[in-house]
């Protein structure tokens, strides 16, 4: 039913491969945000030559955003010859850095054994390519094809996606009357389909106390001992509570199927920097401790920070001169797109036209770019689904598979043909 589009895929394979090379020889780490503007310019580039009306917008003033390092993300659109709805795909062309370990150039695009390697190859530049892949051989089959079709590349994600996707979708770009579907070709697997993700709620505790010499601590009051008395708490009442609440969300590892916390850091009293030599002898006045909280559909964010500031208002009952401030640091509420909707059913029939199964449906323990587009655009139909494997993002020797690229971007053309022509594949309108 669809052998014209795959076709048209399978003849683009070497195009594919050299694309994903091309993007991954952009060294886009992020921090601090290199190489973002030939990144962007060079997707801008190749999709004007296929016709696509293509705009470079920079997140100006977001966090990071210099003239050295700017924030310089790309938005292509095509639209198609009569009113219809608009899929969007959205990419990072952010990577992390390449850190140590690795046999091939990170920024080489090697290609060896029906891989791609690099930084990004998985996570998420070979997903990028698949969905320019799979855009570019829909309009070719479907020239009159109704509605619009749009392509971003977008920074920063790795940091929290503010220069990218937060700060587009608060121009609009994410928004309706301009875009109905998004589509995230995140790494989650070419038979999976990624509905949302967890919340998360990063906050800093700082317990206070007084400097005296550490030769008369009674003199003083020890920061580090009241936090030990909030980590006791912690141990003995919050950790246990969280490990019980169980969601409905299909996370996945099935380990983040709940409610979660980590300690991301602990620091009091005098810092390290006495290096080489020695400290001098101080009761900590001050002990800080961030944490970062994963909650679920299940649970109110007001009712997750309540879980600590409980126990917080309590030992401030109990122990004598305990005393804290308590500092919200970054808040994101969870989201999951319904089984039922119009983007998730197309990529669902995608993927069982080409796998001959019924796809996996999961939830990411971890948040990207979809929270924006929810939050700030209102798109709830929204997905992610790419051919990485996610186990390979961040990584050394990082690789995206060609068969799996070639995979995802006829599931990708088969959901646009869906959503776009309602699934008349080879047929004319
Ligand atoms: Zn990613």
């Amino acid at each position: 039913m669809y052998e014209k589009l795959f076709q048209t895929i399978d003849g683009q394979v070497d195009d594919l491969v050299e694309l994903t090379g091309d993007l991954i020889r952009f060294p886009t780490v992020n921090p601090p945000g290199e190489a973002y503007t030939p990144c962007a310019e060079f997707i801008g580039e190749r999709l004007k030559k296929q016709g696509f009306d293509v705009e470079l917008v920079r997140g100006e003033g977001t966090p990071g955003d210099t003239d050295r390092y700017p924030r310089t993300n790309v938005v292509a659109r095509f639209d198609g010859r009569g009113p219809g709805p608009t899929v969007h795909f959205n990419s990072h062309i952010d990577v992390v850095e390449a850190g140590e370990g690795w046999t091939v150039d990170p920024f080489g695009g090697v290609v060896k054994d029906g891989r791609v390697y690099g930084r990004g190859a998985c996570d998420m530049k070979g997903g990028l390519a698949a969905s320019i892949i799979a855009a570019e051989a829909f309009i070719r089959v479907n020239p009159d094809f109704p509605g619009a079709i749009e392509i971003s590349g977008t920074v920063d994600e790795e940091s929290g996606g503010f220069g990218g996707v937060a700060y587009l979708a608060s121009k609009g770009y994410f928004s309706k009357p301009r875009v109905d579907h998004v589509i995230i070709p995140e790494p989650l697997n070419k038979d999976r389909i990624c509905l949302g993700h967890r919340g998360v709620w990063w906050a800093e505790i700082e317990t206070k106390g007084e400097i005296a010499h550490g030769s008369m601590p009674f003199l003083g009051d020890n920061a580090v001992r009241h936090m030990g008395a909030v980590l006791a708490a912690f141990e003995a009442e919050l950790f246990p509570a969280l490990d019980r609440k169980q969601t409905r969300m299909p996370v996945v590892p099935e380990g983040a199927r709940r409610s979660t916390m980590n300690i991301n850091s602990i620091h009091g009293g005098q810092t390290e920097d006495f290096r080489p030599g020695l400290p001098s002898p101080n009761v900590p006045d001050w002990c800080r401790l961030t944490i970062d909280r994963r909650f679920l559909l299940e649970e109110d964010i007001a009712e997750v920070k309540g879980e600590v500031t409980s126990i917080l208002e309590r030992l401030k009952q109990e122990r004598p001169k305990f005393d804290y401030r308590l500092r919200d640091l970054m808040e994101v509420q969870p989201t999951m797109t319904e089984r039922d909707a119009p983007v998730v059913t197309a990529v669902a029939q995608g993927i069982r036209e080409i796998f001959d199964r019924e796809p996996d449906y999961v939830i990411s323990p971890g948040t990207y770019d979809q929270k924006h587009v929810a939050r700030i655009g209102h798109i709830y139909d929204c997905i992610a689904y790419g051919p990485g494997i996610l186990d390979l993002a961040h990584r050394p020797d990082e690789w995206v598979g060609i068969a799996d690229m070639v995979e995802s971007a006829k599931v990708m053309a088969i959901g646009l043909d869906i959503l776009l022509r309602g699934g008349a594949g080879s047929r004319p309108l």
